[in-house]
């Protein structure tokens, strides 16, 4: 049965030019760190990567560029190595009520640890209450983070707004922009991004990197000591090869972004027209400021555990709820805060496209979904 592979957001293929682009280091390259030639040409390499992530995000130098080993590393580093080099600035940290757990779990840590942890509401759609952000912000805010766009929902936020926001009150703006990189354009210095988070996967690089954007002149501390890799932010020998394939891959995503999105827009639009005609049936998420390869509902009266399973039978994946906590049966912490109760957030199923989609597809999805809802319905206890 040929795949259709609907869930780009846990985990995305690598692409094959990047691969080849950076294998001859997979398989040999010395160590960034040693002075003799074949040494060097590995700090070349990473060099030439890091501006690469530079060309992405606008930034203003190579120097603000730091390579990690994931998304959730650069999140801890920013938001723990920021809040404890800038603690006589106050110990107050505030992220959106719908942000990754890669980034509420190191702000929970924190307030272990005495600092004051707060999270802003989203309305129904998923958009930042800026009053609320407003309200809650103090000077003893160091770090506040919001992500740029969610991976459950889709919902894009209003970054540049926020950035105003927090710089007139508290300190630091970081911002995870994992979903986001790659499908729409960003750019730290226009939005007024403090630290920004990338991940090399999520732009069809290699799994085990992850880059940390760091404002010029931003005072933070590492979290990991060791031999002071990476400006002493993220120490350890480098990756030379997923470090390489993440550049390249960022090279390709900003290249052909424009024309991918567009693309992958024109199928998200015909599965949500398609997929809303089923009966009780909802768009989760914003219904324009969303993700151009997102689609995301929630179908009343089941589980998405089972509409995943279902789907899967016909060869197609999708998650529900988060991709990354999707091992616990607690509904996901995003439903909730957009207001679902917790039997409508357990109906959801999530939809991220990739370079594999395409339109003929559409017309299968659609009828594996519809199938799969009204098998389920048919044996759920909640319908009356
Ligand atoms: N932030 C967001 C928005 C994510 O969707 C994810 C998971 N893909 C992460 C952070 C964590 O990424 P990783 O598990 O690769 O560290």
């Amino acid at each position: 049965m040929d795949r259709i592979y609907l869930d780009h957001a846990s985990a995305m293929p690598i692409d094959t030019r990047v691969f080849e682009f950076a294998k001859p280091y997979l398989i040999d390259s010395g160590n960034p760190s040693s002075l003799y030639e074949f040494g060097q040409d590995a700090k070349v390499a990473i060099e030439d990567s890091r501006r690469k992530i530079v060309d992405l995000i606008n930034a203003e130098n190579e120097k603000t560029i730091i390579f990690t080993g994931s998304a959730t590393e650069s999140n801890n580093i920013a938001i723990r190595g920021t809040a404890y080099r800038n603690i006589k600035e106050g110990k107050e940290v505030l992220s959106s009520a719908i942000d990754h757990i890669s980034v509420i779990n190191p702000m929970k840590d924190l307030q272990k640890n005495g600092w004051i942890f707060n999270t802003i509401p989203v309305d129904s759609n998923g958009i930042i209450d800026l009053s609320q952000l407003e309200k809650l912000l103090t000077k003893n805010t160091v770090v506040t983070s919001i992500m740029y766009a969610n991976n459950e929902i889709g919902t894009i936020e209003p970054i540049k707004e926020i950035s105003e926001i927090v710089h007139d009150k508290g300190k630091y703006l970081h911002v995870d922009a994992t979903a986001a990189a790659g499908r729409i354009p960003i750019d730290v210095q226009k939005d007024g991004i403090d630290l920004l988070t990338l991940s090399s996967n999520d732009l069809y690089g290699p799994r085990g990197a992850g880059a940390l954007y760091v404002k010029p002149g931003l005072k933070i501390q590492s979290i990991m000591p060791g031999g002071g890799q990476e400006r002493g932010l993220r120490s350890g020998t480098e990756n030379i090869f997923v470090i390489v394939g993440m550049g390249e891959a960022a090279r390709i995503t900003k290249n052909e972004m424009d024309t991918e999105s567009n693309r992958l827009l024109k199928i998200r639009d015909k599965l949500i027209s398609e997929i809303i005609k089923i009966d009780e049936t909802y768009l989760t998420g914003h219904p324009k400021k969303r993700l151009p390869h997102h689609a995301s509902f929630r179908f009343s009266y089941i589980e998405g555990e089972s509409i995943l399973l279902n789907m899967d039978m016909y060869g197609i994946q999708i998650a529900t709820g988060s991709a990354c906590s999707s091992k616990t049966l607690e509904p996901s912490h995003v439903l909730l805060a957009i207001g679902l109760k917790h039997e409508e957030a357990h109906g959801s199923m999530v939809m991220t496209l990739g370079h594999s989609n395409n339109m003929n597809q559409v017309q299968k999805i659609v009828k594996a979904v519809g199938e799969t809802v009204s098998r389920l319905r048919k044996l759920s206890p909640l319908i009356k």
